[in-house]
């Protein structure tokens, strides 16, 4: 017989497949001793063999939880549905990864008119009981029944109004026993049934619907977020009650044991006194910070710190627990590894190497690079005038500018037209996710720093500021005002979520640095890894942000950038619309000396790193004005001024546009075809750089320019195009008397390339795959016209299983890297290789990279420290 249910004293913290996260974490808490309410997991494996049996409860699991209730009961002294002692119980969802608050979760489950009398009886306290009653009927009917909250807060709202109540602590227990009569009609009205009252019947229909949540809309747009597999279900949790809501010595609260802000070490977190679970994060109430509760209940508090110390002691890592104080007693509800944003991430993993706690490889593990972004965004400038408007808590840091919105579905139909907005709410809930992930920024006027929007706006590394008082929104007239001012649907505003600061307008951003642990972690990085990282820069400016980043040269410079200068754009258009070879020539000669200084500057800053030059890509007529344009120009023209010269000139402009227009451009007469045809383009471009390289090396700066010949296919091109290079070469070391290294290599991004890379490899010093080029011409996609048109429904349906342009597709594209690295070096073992595809700054393409022995990868400057580390990863 398969075994579907645990007692907590049956698991550990390694069965979180079979026991969700929370499960596993409850058993192994249970297990170490800690003060947690006794109860038992029904496991993934039931939630698959319930949705196997056609979403019902198979029997045999069913009878498991029956027996296991019976276990829960013995030891609590209590049983279910008891009048005399009732026992109360929690159904709480919690599959492998967490995933706060996407599922369903119920408390105070085995009350009902009997139970509740009893309980009151009991516990002498029925203003708790009937608190308790009325938020299990809340609960149990929008997560089983499915009657929205909104018409159970509506009638709350009323009885407090026609009490003259501002909140929920003021309600007595008659006000309160009254509440559930409204709620009890609620409830049949919307379901024609009466609510529901035995206990096990309850039970039951709560197992089904917490089951039933792993697949609700929220939950899954949460897992296509994080890459969470449909397949692993969600663990069912039973646990036996304690209450925070019994009176001013009890309360809940959440707290992670280091700052998930800014990686501090310092216990951070939230409670509410007089409140029940769900309370703190709701943000219907702001909760006093941790800080406070030394002063409180100073022995709870002890307890409590001790608590977390061990916590992460046993764990070592940083800890996001859950708490309950029930009279003064401390429960300990869940732990689990804290969400952090990159800046803790970063901080924590240096911090608890220096404390001996884990390894420099483990520190290493522990950041992911795909967070790292968040730092290197921009941040307000410091000098910069602003005049805030309001002040909330720094939920989570970084700076945004955007359109005001204040529900999720706008901030989502807006995202779409590409505007920025800023989702401002009173506060949050799971159901705005799809409007948090559209948004630059989450704003709340409610909730502390563990509320809903600041969790989930620090895990997708957005910044937030919640908890901001001051800010009075009116949903309904889509406006809000803070003070004086007042901010309506789409006005812009700026917010700071390292500071909490709102205000309006644009304010201007500085370009970010790295904290000393970053750069003390990145150079456990550059210790640890086994490639080197390049960075792909076209001026002087990008490689020496490249450089400050930790790049150990350029591994791309289009040159073709040098060309689009808004400056130079008429000598281009010149060169290329020229009659004769003289013309060319001339144009060219303009050319020449700009595209030296460009090369000059590049060199002075790499100061003797490798710097690899590609000699012009794209089709000339990206350099040509767009033939729309021109029309409306020359039409304007013939009827205004038809016999200008200016006319002349423009349908002179057209006609070699005419001429340049290709069916199918990326496929077209570009990249080394333009060399083989008009030599005298590549010849320009390759004296530029040997000239740029003799005039630094006389400054006593080495130079190692290594220039690379974009789109071969054949052998022979690569042969002509090296011939030309050497030519130059000879010529300029002759003429200035310098002596210079460089060498000649070229882009391997045509399947042709890769299948004959062995002959290639007789030509080449050197390999880079340029990934673009190659995921195109060996999907065949063109990939400006896929990802608009049809890229997008093939990931949704799984036809791919990511972006190509974005994650190296192994499997295919990556073969011919492997092939084309393989053929490479049997004809030359020293062959060097590397990327200069986007792929180079993504992670588990850098992993692959590695693996198939490759010397370097080249990404964005701003990807350099993102690079080190995957690089780092890809080694341990
Ligand atoms: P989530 O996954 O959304 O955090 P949980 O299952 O952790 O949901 O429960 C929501 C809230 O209810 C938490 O604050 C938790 O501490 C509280 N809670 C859950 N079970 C119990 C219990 N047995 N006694 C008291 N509070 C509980
Ligand atoms: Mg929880
Ligand atoms: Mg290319």
């Amino acid at each position: 017989m398969n075994k579907f249910v645990y007692l907590f004293n049956e698991g550990n913290s390694e069965m979180k497949d079979l026991l969700g996260g929370k499960g596993a974490n409850l058993a192994e808490m249970s297990r170490i001793g800690l003060p947690v309410p006794f109860g038992f997991t029904i496991s993934t494996e039931a939630c698959n063999a319930y949705y196997d049996s056609g979403e019902t409860i198979p029997t045999e699991v069913m009878s498991q939880v029956l027996e296991a209730l019976g276990n829960l009961e013995k030891r609590m002294g209590k049983r279910l549905g008891d009048p005399a002692n009732p026992l109360l119980v929690s159904v709480r969802s919690g599959s492998k990864f967490s995933m706060p608050g996407m599922m369903d979760t119920i408390l105070n489950l085995g009350l009902n008119d009997e139970t509740a009398e009893g309980l009151a009886a009991l516990t002498g306290n029925p203003r708790f009981v009937y608190d308790s009653y009325r938020r299990f009927i809340q609960m149990f009917s929008d997560v089983v029944l499915d009657v929205d909250t909104f018409f159970f807060e509506q009638f709350l709202e009323e009885i407090r109004t026609a009490k003259g109540y501002s909140s929920d602590p003021e309600m007595n227990a008659a006000d309160w026993s009254e509440v559930i009569e409204g709620y009890k009609n609620i409830v049949e009205k919307h379901t024609r049934k009466p609510f529901p009252q035995d206990p096990k019947e309850q039970l039951f229909l709560s197992i089904n619907a917490v089951f039933n949540s792993w697949n609700n809309q929220r939950a899954i747009v949460y897992r296509r977020l994080n890459k969470i597999p449909d397949h692993l279900g969600t663990a069912v949790n039973i646990q036996s009650m304690v209450f925070g809501n019994m009176g001013n010595d009890s309360g809940t609260g959440v707290a992670f044991t280091r700052n998930p802000s800014t990686g501090e070490a310092a216990l951070y977190g939230e409670y509410l006194f007089n409140a029940q679970g769900e309370d703190v994060v709701a943000g219907i109430r702001t909760p006093r910070p941790i800080s406070t509760l030394e002063a409180e209940m100073p022995e709870v508090y002890r307890q409590f710190a001790e608590t977390c110390e061990k916590l992460e002691k046993h764990y070592l890592d940083m800890q996001d627990i859950e708490f309950t104080v029930e009279k003064g007693k401390l429960y300990i509800l869940q732990t689990r590894t804290g969400k952090r944003t990159a800046q803790a991430a970063i901080r924590i993993a240096v911090e608890m190497v220096e404390e001996g706690l884990i390894s420099k490889d483990e520190a290493l593990l522990r950041v992911d690079p795909d967070q790292l972004n968040q730092l290197l965004h921009r941040r307000i400038d410091d000098k910069s005038d602003r005049v805030r408007i309001a002040k909330g808590l720094p939920a989570s840091p970084g700076a945004a500018t955007g359109m005001v919105v204040f529900d999720a579905d706008d901030a989502e139909s807006l995202a779409k037209e590409g505007k920025k907005v800023i989702l401002v709410r009173p506060e949050t809930t799971p159901d705005d996710i799809h409007g948090i992930i559209a948004a630059q920024a989450v704003v709340t006027s409610r909730g502390g720093m563990t509320s809903h929007a600041a969790v989930v706006a620090r895990g997708m590394g957005k910044a937030c500021v919640c908890g901001c008082e001051a800010l009075k929104i009116d949903l309904k007239k889509r406006v809000f005002s803070a003070g004086e001012t007042s901010v309506n649907y789409g006005d812009v505003i700026t917010i700071d979520g390292s500071t909490g600061e709102i205000m309006v307008g644009e304010i201007p951003m500085i370009e970010p640095e790295l904290s000393d642990e970053f750069k003390l972690l990145l150079s456990w990085a550059d210790e640890t890894r086994a490639i080197s990282v390049r960075a792909n820069a076209d001026n002087p400016g990008d490689a020496r942000k490249a450089l400050e980043f930790g790049a150990e040269g350029v591994g791309l410079v289009r040159t073709e950038h040098m060309f689009m200068d808004a400056a130079r754009v008429p000598i281009v258009q010149e060169m290329i619309l020229a009659e004769s070879f003289e013309e060319r020539s001339a144009a060219l000669e303009k050319l020449l000396p700009m595209q030296q200084g460009d090369f000059e500057g590049i060199f002075e800053v790499m100061k003797g790193l490798p710097v690899t030059i590609r000699l012009l890509d794209p089709p000339l007529h990206e350099f040509m004005p767009d033939k729309e344009e021109l029309l409306v120009e020359i039409t304007k023209l013939q009827i205004l001024e038809p016999d200008s010269a200016e006319l002349k000139e423009k349908e002179h402009l057209l006609r070699k546009v005419r001429q340049l227009e290709e069916f199918n451009p990326m496929l077209g007469h570009r990249g080394c075809r333009l060399g083989m045809v008009n030599p005298e383009i590549y010849m320009m471009q390759v004296k530029a750089i040997f000239y740029a390289a003799a005039s630094v090396a006389e400054k006593g700066i080495t130079v190692k320019p290594e220039i690379m010949i974009p789109l071969v296919g054949h052998v022979h091109e690569l042969r002509e195009m090296r011939q030309l290079v050497i030519d130059a070469a000879t010529q300029i070391k002759e003429e200035s008397g310098r002596d210079f290294e460089y060498t000649v290599g070229t882009m391997i991004e045509i399947p042709r390339a890769a299948l004959t890379a062995d002959e290639i490899a007789s030509e080449a010093d050197f390999f880079s795959f340029g990934t673009n080029d190659l995921t195109q011409t060996t999907f065949g996609y063109s990939r400006d016209d896929a990802e608009g048109k049809f890229l997008q429904t093939y990931i949704e349906r799984k036809v791919l299983p990511e972006n190509p342009f974005a994650v190296l597709d192994q499997n295919g594209v990556g073969k011919l890297v492997e092939m084309a690295v393989k053929l490479g070096r049997t004809t030359k073992p020293s062959l060097k290789t590397g990327i200069c595809g986007e792929h180079g700054g993504e992670k588990s393409s850098i992993d692959f990279c590695f693996r198939m022995g490759l010397n370097y990868v080249s990404c964005s400057p701003f990807r350099v420290p993102l690079a080190r580390l995957a690089a780092a990863q890809a080694t341990i």
